[in-house]
């Protein structure tokens, strides 16, 4: 199944899935407290998103990714490395203007992530209290990502997971070619394995 199919059918179970349960997301367009978070996806999905950016989009990725590595290369193996990064409010370098500048592309993170709860709990200061995200959306979303991950192995002999802004920042520069070239790249950066880094699955 293709990237853009997979959100196809993820988008169409979600809305299903809402309305049976009768469930209302609060989430909102204006509301991006979600997008300073550290967000991961695979080389497929990021590889789907690449045609789809902008020039400025681009320019912001090319300056933002190596920010982004060298933070992960100082806190990979910290517990609390991405509550850490969510305290710090960074906003995703594809969100313009307080909305997302890839919404019909954005990556199965993204789309699973929903509330029907008070968005101020999104924020990084409340500590989002336990179910405040719902579950069964993530689940769903992650299903998804799974599916595609057994694409990219079958497409390319191994899986790659990794943050959003630095890996396409890496697929903007071009990765090398085979899993062991690859992997070299990422140890080199400091950014393979550990807690938090880049999988090469
Ligand atoms: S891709 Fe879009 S929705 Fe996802 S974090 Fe970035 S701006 Fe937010």
């Amino acid at each position: 199944m293709r990237v853009e199919e997979a959100y196809q059918a993820f988008d169409r179970d979600l809305a299903d899935y809402l309305e049976g349960k009768g469930l209302w997301p609060s989430c909102r367009a204006g509301c991006f407290a979600c997008c300073f978070g550290w967000v991961s996806l695979s080389r497929l999905e990021a590889e789907a998103l690449l045609p789809h950016l902008g020039e400025a989009q681009r320019a912001r990725l090319l300056e933002e990714g190596p920010r982004r590595l060298a933070l992960l290369c100082q806190g990979k193996d910290d517990p609390l490395f991405p509550s850490r990064y969510f305290q710090t409010r960074t906003p995703c370098p594809l969100l313009e203007g307080g909305l997302c500048g890839v919404y019909a592309q954005r990556p199965l993170a993204c789309r699973g992530l929903l509330t029907v709860g008070d968005p101020a709990l999104c924020l990084p200061e409340a500590k989002a209290p336990k179910g405040h995200f719902l579950p069964v959306p993530w689940r769903m979303a992650r299903l998804r990502m799974e599916s595609l991950w057994e694409e990219e192995r079958a497409r390319y002999g191994f899986l790659l997971l990794g943050e959003l802004a630095g890996l396409l920042y890496l697929l903007l520069q071009g990765l090398p070619e085979g899993r062991e070239a690859v992997e070299g790249r990422l140890r080199a950066l400091g950014v393979l394995g550990g807690r938090w880094g880049y999988q090469v699955v």
